[in-house]
């Protein structure tokens, strides 16, 4: 970590601007990071020569004085992204070797505003996951350790390459994807701040396709006003996404550091689940106390289908994937296992391409939506998503806000969860519901355990008011002055 990779994004754009040192140095900077830091796995692949190209060319457009809102910024990208020339896998076998002939919109905004590309950031394949352990190309590692413990600990999933090496100083910045919760997860498991937006903020275009109505890219950083700088770059209506939201994109970041007096915070009730580890509970009252100092109003909430968010997330979500990945069939991307035959081709390709968390969800899926199951189960989700979003409505009633724990638990060990899905399923109580209603959410570092592990608190916003979030956001990190850092080990 040299002093160039610890500076927050904001302060590596004014120091850029400022000439204080080229996009050039910050990047090469960050390629030593990277190259120092192989033992997270938090990137699969490299671009050294693309991104120290791109630098230069952004030192040549600032001296021209031409420099874009970004310019010079060295980022990392989830491999869920698509990116012109660079193998874009979704973290899965089946698509090893796979070079997109095109850029997903978000990436391009990026590009357009200046941004430097490091790499592409490991993953959960095709984003199924909580811990990073279902990647083709082996789990991430949580840069943070418990204290005493030398125990490799999971940065969380999916996003958790974008989390490793944001938490690791390997970038200044990530982009990341939350289907059910996994820009926010990571971003709590890592210390780090994640943020899903509205759904239909970003262009899914160029993203591959998990969960159609629930993906949404977002960016991960090291603080609040560094995600507000990033989303309003990412976010942009785009006619190639049916789905994208024709509204004007805010300048985010001149929400952060707003007061927040009168702002009505409400408090779910049935977010106090059993079984929650008694610090988490405090923190969460801790950071109420905070929004009250802050001038807040906290109201008490009820959202009384909480409980059947999940069962109706883990029947929606792979419904959605076993469509989705039907088109992997060894014919048009990535590997190809031959057979005596097409269908014994198509099998083998699938049988070997996938791995296990992938095909349980396209086996779920199938089963959901086969004739006799539908009613059963995909049509009675649907019906439960939305008494979901409709709780959020009544809730809009009385306040402006969410606020809530990120995820029931910090960052776990690597196997803990790995062999009981629905143990890793549980991890996602707090954040699918945010998802299933298409509303912004937030996690913000807030405090440590006693193990010395990274916990964050959710905000959550009305549809399209990611700028309450950024401000409620700012004043918790303010209040929680949260500077802890990994201690080195890697
Ligand atoms: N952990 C959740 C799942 O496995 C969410 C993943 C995500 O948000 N991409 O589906």
């Amino acid at each position: 970590m040299s002093d160039l990779t610890g500076l927050t994004l904001k302060a590596a754009l004014d120091g850029l601007a400022a000439k204080r040192f080229s996009s050039e140095e910050i990047t090469r900077a960050h390629l030593g990071a990277i190259e120092g830091s192989r033992a997270l796995n938090a990137f699969v692949v490299e671009t050294p020569d693309k991104a120290v190209e791109m630098a230069r060319a952004s030192d040549a457009r600032r001296a021209r004085g031409e420099a874009g809102p970004l310019d010079g910024a060295p980022l990392g990208i989830k491999d869920l992204f698509c990116t012109e020339g660079v193998e874009s896998t979704a973290g899965s076998m089946i698509l090893r070797g796979f070079k997109p002939t095109y850029e997903s919109t978000v990436t391009s905004h990026l590009w357009r505003d200046g941004a430097v590309m490091l790499g592409k950031l490991n993953m959960d394949e095709f984003a199924m996951g909580s811990s990073n352990e279902t990647s083709a190309w082996g789990p991430v590692i949580n840069p943070w350790r418990s204290a005493g413990g030398n125990a490799a600990l999971t940065p969380g999933g999916s996003s958790g390459g974008s989390a490793s090496a944001v938490a690791a100083e390997l970038c200044l910045g990530a982009t990341a994807t939350d289907t059910g919760g996994s820009i926010r997860q990571p971003a709590a498991f890592t210390g780090t701040v994640g943020v899903k937006p509205t759904y239909g903020r970003c262009s899914r275009w160029g993203i591959v396709a998990f969960a159609s109505s629930l993906d949404q890219a977002g960016p991960m950083a090291r603080s609040v006003e560094d995600t507000a700088i990033l989303l309003t770059s990412m976010a942009g209506h785009d006619p190639k996404d049916s789905t994208s939201i024709d509204a004007g994109v805010p300048d985010f970041a001149s929400f952060c550091g707003k007061s927040v007096k009168g702002l009505r915070v409400g408090i779910p009730k049935e977010y106090r689940v059993d079984g929650m580890p008694p610090e988490i509970d405090a923190l969460w009252e801790q950071g109420i106390a905070w929004l009250k100092d802050a001038g807040c109003e906290i109201v008490e909430v009820s959202l009384p289908h909480t409980k059947y968010a999940l069962p109706a997330y883990y029947i929606v979500a792979p419904a959605e994937a076993s469509s989705n990945l039907a088109r992997y069939d060894g014919m048009r991307y990535g590997l190809r296992v031959d057979g005596a035959n097409l269908t014994e081709t198509y099998e083998q390709t699938r049988a070997q391409g996938f791995g296990a968390e992938v095909k349980r969800r396209i086996l779920i899926g199938t089963y959901v939506l086969s004739a006799g199951y539908y009613d059963a189960y995909y049509l009675k989700a649907l019906k439960v998503r939305r008494r979901i979003a409709d709780d959020f409505d009544q809730a809009w009633l009385t306040c402006d806000a969410l606020l809530t724990p990120t995820a029931p638990s910090a960052a776990f060990a690597l196997g803990d969860k790995s062999d009981d899905p629905v143990a890793m399923y549980l991890n996602d109580i707090f954040t699918v519901t945010v998802n299933l209603a298409g509303l912004p959410g937030m996690s913000v570092p807030a405090g440590l355990d006693a193990q010395g592990l990274p916990l964050g608190l959710q905000l959550i916003g009305r549809n399209l008011d990611e700028g309450t979030l950024f401000s409620l956001g700012s004043a918790l990190e303010k209040a929680a002055d949260f500077r802890a850092k990994p201690a080195k080990w890697w």
